[in-house]
């Protein structure tokens, strides 16, 4: 089915070269300064809204109403304190002093279990499940392939005259250590094990989802009612905005900067993964960030996913997964799970989405 409320993508294929942010939280006023409202009690609540750089290297925006500054600012504090938490453990790059992180686990692949927070074994757990779910299409133990398409695509931006793919007998090598049961979690003793030397994790596809959906959950037990959390393209929401109506956030036409369409959640999350996000270029053609696993390439079906869903990791997960699976069997999928629905454009610029996607879209 083609969708009415979205504009046509085949007009501009124009890619753009720059890393962008994926989803626009489409909002009324942004306050950086965290300075709106007065200093004491009102009645009404007012919207309080911050930005953090240094997190899951991308921009995160946080939106909360409240009817006090001071404990708006605190709110919006926490919810920084526990991103910078998650961030840190799911860095794969760096080890911080003190931390067992997924970097320390990947250094101590095939030597030894490391001790690590139940945050870490929570997240690879549900991330294995998603593996089962999407058939192996989003695979967090195929780190040493996503690897070597991220070197090759950094030095392809450095250089791009001297740009290359990486050789396929050098995928196939990593890939034959990809298996996700290569990584064992150990309950009883709070360790996380991967027991072959050239087996590496990357949860790049799922863990901003992953912390979202935790924050969020968090503050829903805490009482919060209406917030926005936007972690680049992740964008999570408690309940609607102080007027009662949703929160709009904008998905991006992958051709051009417009929005493709724009949605109005409460309380449901917001995930696209695109083509456009992260790509180099070799012999004039593009090679994106989201490597099927069957091909060990880019995946070649579609230029962006977008899911809607009440849960954060879910989606996340499946924008990821959906990129690699043909759209029977993503739909056959989407369709069977609860309070889930997706968008897909596929690589001919036409569009599907699920039964009840359109019921989310707005005009703008
Ligand atoms: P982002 O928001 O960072 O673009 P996505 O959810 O689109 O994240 O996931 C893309 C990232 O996931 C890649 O940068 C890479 O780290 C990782 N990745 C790419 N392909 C796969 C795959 N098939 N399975 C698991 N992870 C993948
Ligand atoms: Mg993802």
């Amino acid at each position: 089915m083609r969708i009415g409320g979205c504009k046509s993508s085949q007009e501009n294929h124009t890619k753009k070269r720059s890393l962008q942010i994926k989803s626009i939280v489409i909002g009324s006023l942004f306050c950086a300064g965290l300075l709106l409202g007065g200093c004491a009690a009102n009645a009404e609540p007012q919207r309080y809204s911050t930005t953090y750089l240094d997190v899951f290297d991308t921009v995160t925006t946080v939106v909360v109403y409240d009817t006090e500054e001071q404990h708006a600012n605190d709110t919006m504090e926490r919810i920084h304190q526990q991103l910078l938490t998650y961030h840190q453990l799911y860095d794969i790059y760096n080890t911080y002093d003190g931390i067992n992180n997924l970097a320390t686990v990947n250094a101590n692949a095939g030597i030894a279990p490391v001790e690590v927070d139940d945050k870490i074994l929570d997240l690879v757990e549900y991330a294995i499940s998603m593996d089962e779910l999407t058939g192996g299409r989003m695979n967090i133990a195929m780190g040493s392939v996503l690897s070597i398409w991220q070197d090759y695509r950094d030095a392809g931006i450095d250089n791009p005259d001297a740009a290359q793919l990486p050789p396929m007998d050098e995928l196939q090598r990593a890939n034959a250590h990809a298996a996700i049961d290569n990584i064992l979690i150990d309950r009883a003793n709070g360790t996380l094990y991967i027991t072959d030397p050239e087996t590496q994790i990357d949860v790049g596809a799922i863990g901003k989802g992953y912390a979202g959906e935790q924050i969020i959950s968090d503050l829903r037990a805490e009482g919060v009612d209406q917030l926005l959390l936007a972690i680049g393209g992740n964008v999570c929401s408690i309940g609607s905005r102080a007027d009662g109506t949703g929160w709009k956030v904008g998905i991006q036409d992958p051709y051009s900067d417009a929005n493709l369409c724009v949605v109005s959640v409460s309380g449901q999350n917001v995930v696209t993964s695109g083509t456009y996000e992260r790509f180099y270029t070799v012999d004039g053609k593009n090679y994106h960030h989201i490597i099927d696993p069957g091909t060990l390439l880019p995946s070649v079906l579609y230029d962006s996913v977008s899911l809607i869903s009440s849960d954060s990791a879910l989606a996340d997960a499946l924008s990821t997964g959906l990129f690699s699976m043909p759209i029977d069997e993503g739909m056959a999928l989407v369709e069977r799970l609860p309070d889930t629905e997706a968008l897909w454009v596929l690589a001919d610029g036409t569009q599907r989405m699920s039964s009840g996607f359109t019921a989310f879209i707005v005009t703008e």
